[in-house]
């Protein structure tokens, strides 16, 4: 006899991890805001882009690349970025994988470690894509609070971690706070980590934080261990290359990459993304001077708000994080009356803040004046 079958919806469908999922906040629309503002311009601080462009080394090997012709496929292991990467960390290319940003990597490895009902710890406020990865695999997410004064609070992550994690997502410097934790506290969460579990180390905002002496070398202090582990870092953020989606991760070794490789769509780095990251790792003197330029308006900036008496979180990366004093949805609305996009963070106990990443100098201060406006108004 045939079983009676139910009709399918496409909600039918849908696994019960998949509907209850948060959705990922881009940030508003340009054209939208452009619209909505009429602006020529819209300064768009939403998204942790660079504002100082590409190598001009980049351009040519792209242009170069794009003269020879689109019709073959990418080099699927991706040679020579994962070789140009391991000799410029010293590390063996065949413990080097690539991502279609760091985020498919997040991705990968949550659908090569985590089985339905594992446990992962982050921290919040957080990386929207460490939690939602996770959850549709079916794990449980913990996040660990940041402390009153938005720094690292050693006894919840110790707790959070004796709970037995199968991974552990921490990026350092932190996204969206700034904030980034010293090398005592980088090694209370690596002593604390139950060797049952993954450690990765989310780097995407590394290179603005290295020039400060206090920022520990993540790879240094992983490498000392004696058991699985991965260090993310990407072209998208100071290399200034998010259009391109490129993204790479160290691992502690080669069966772990192994398992991303069989996971991972074959061909999920474009060879206009692979050239460019070449390029793009051999021209450090450009990532020196956006570093630098970044270092000095993030300075100015939060200077400029912190004078307007406005809380503004000690940051180490290109963006800041900034109570407003108000309902920060609204301020990114009335922002965007300005032509100015920036992300009105949503989580709980959080909704007052906006992250805004910085621009060029003229820009960064026509923002300054109208956030400050529009939070004095707020007051009133
Ligand atoms: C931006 C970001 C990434 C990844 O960006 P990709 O463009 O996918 O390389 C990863 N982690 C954090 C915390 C980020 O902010």
């Amino acid at each position: 006899m045939n079983p009676v079958l139910t009709p399918a919806t496409s909600a039918s469908l849908i696994r019960g991890e998949v509907a209850g999922l948060p959705s990922y906040d881009p940030g508003a629309d340009p054209d939208r805001v452009a619209a909505l503002s009429g602006a020529r311009r819209v300064i768009k601080l939403s998204n942790s882009e660079s504002p100082y462009g590409i190598s001009p080394a980049v351009t040519e090997a792209v242009r170069r690349y794009l003269a020879g012709g689109v019709s073959r496929y990418p080099d699927p292991t991706g040679r020579r970025l994962t070789e140009a990467i391991g000799r410029s960390l010293d590390v063996p290319a065949e413990r080097v994988v690539l991502g279609n940003g760091s985020e498919n990597i997040l991705e990968l490895l949550c659908q090569a470690v985590l089985d339905p009902g594992d446990l992962v710890v982050t921290q919040a406020p957080g990386f929207s894509l460490h939690e939602i990865f996770p959850r549709v695999m079916g794990a449980r997410v913990e996040k660990v609070p940041v402390t009153d004064g938005f720094g690292f609070d050693a006894t919840a992550w110790r707790d959070a971690l004796a709970a037995g994690p199968k991974l552990v997502f921490l990026a350092n410097p932190c996204n969206p706070t700034g904030a980034m934790l010293s090398a005592g506290q980088l090694e209370q969460v690596l002593a604390g980590t139950p060797e049952s579990a993954l450690l990765v180390l989310d780097e995407a905002y590394g290179e603005f934080a290295r020039p400060n002496p206090e920022y520990p070398d993540g790879l240094e202090a992983l490498r000392a261990l004696d058991r699985p582990w991965i260090v993310l870092r990407t072209f998208s953020k100071a290399y200034g290359l998010a259009g391109l989606r490129v993204g790479y991760g160290i691992a502690s070794d080669t069966a772990l990459i192994q398992a991303l490789d069989r996971v991972r769509t074959p061909y999920n780095v474009n060879q206009p993304a692979q050239v460019a990251a070449v390029a793009a790792l051999g021209d450090q003197a450009h990532l020196a001077d956006t570093v630098r330029r970044t270092g000095r308006e993030i300075a100015r900036i939060a200077d400029r708000l912190r004078g307007a008496g406005l809380r503004v979180v000690p940051s180490s990366t290109n963006f800041l994080f900034i109570d407003t004093g108000r309902r920060s949805d609204r301020v990114a609305q009335e922002l965007h009356r300005a032509g100015i996009i920036v992300k009105a963070w949503r989580e709980p106990g959080y909704e007052n803040h906006i992250r805004a990443s910085l621009s060029t100098p003229e820009e960064n201060d026509l923002f300054v004046t109208c956030l400050t406006e529009i939070c004095a108004k707020g007051k009133s």
